[in-house]
């Protein structure tokens, strides 16, 4: 039996539990190897529902976050979806396996060198920047998701500018503590705005973003 099988089963087994529905969303997280994204002594934890140390101090986000930001988020096969910390490159690569065309964005270099490899070894086609992603990448601009896996102080303008026409943004916002997860959809009389309760994230660094190193 592949290795870890078993405990993959069970964090999805978890999610489901814990108000997963989106089967699209279950599939993708049954399949790819968390495992992978993770490197020891974590490696044997990588199923446990716990956001886990990656390099430069971040981490990879909680199963049930991503899970959660995805099933709001919603994002159908063929769209183009822009995502904001790249990080382990996990969320990207649950994006990419639901089919969607990814561009995802990374500040710090050796993460995004990291993840970079890791999406050619698994054989996934991503498109990697490394800079600072709360100005968004305006070049492949419009997209029809954009999801930030880093606390924002406020939403960046910059991607409400690059949302398609009933595109979705999906991002945490609130103090570096405790965030709230912001879902805010683009239609054609403004954005609508949705609130779901407290998570918490590493920093969004940036231009709109917090003032860091
Ligand atoms: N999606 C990641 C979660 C990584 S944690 C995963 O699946 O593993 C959030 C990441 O956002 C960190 O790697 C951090 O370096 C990055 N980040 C913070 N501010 C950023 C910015 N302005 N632009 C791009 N990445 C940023």
């Amino acid at each position: 039996m592949p290795r870890f099988e078993e405990e993959r089963k069970d964090m999805v087994a978890l999610l489901r539990e814990r108000g997963i529905t989106n089967v699209r969303v279950l599939h993708a997280m049954s399949k790819i190897e968390r495992h992978l994204f993770v490197k020891e002594p974590f490696v044997n934890r990588a199923y446990d529902d716990t956001a886990l140390p990656i390099a430069k101090q971040q981490t990879i986000s909680q199963p049930y976050t991503v899970a959660f930001m995805t099933q709001e988020l919603d994002p159908q096969p063929g769209q183009k979806i822009l995502e904001i910390g790249t990080g382990s490159g996990y969320q990207a690569v649950i994006l990419a396996e639901m089919g969607c065309k990814v561009f995802t964005i990374e500040r710090h270099m050796d993460l995004f060198l990291q993840a970079r490899k890791l999406f050619e070894k698994m054989g996934y086609r991503i498109a990697t920047l490394c800079g600072d992603g709360t100005v968004g990448w305006s070049e492949f601009a419009p997209y029809d998701g954009i999801i930030v896996t880093a606390a924002a102080p406020e939403v960046p303008d910059p991607l409400l500018n690059q949302l398609a026409p009933g595109g979705r943004l999906v991002i945490p916002v609130g103090d570096l503590d405790m965030q709230k997860l912001r879902v805010v959809t683009k239609t054609e009389q403004g954005f609508e705005t949705m609130e779901a309760y407290g998570f918490k994230f590493v920093p969004l660094i940036g231009k709109k973003g917090w003032n860091g190193k």
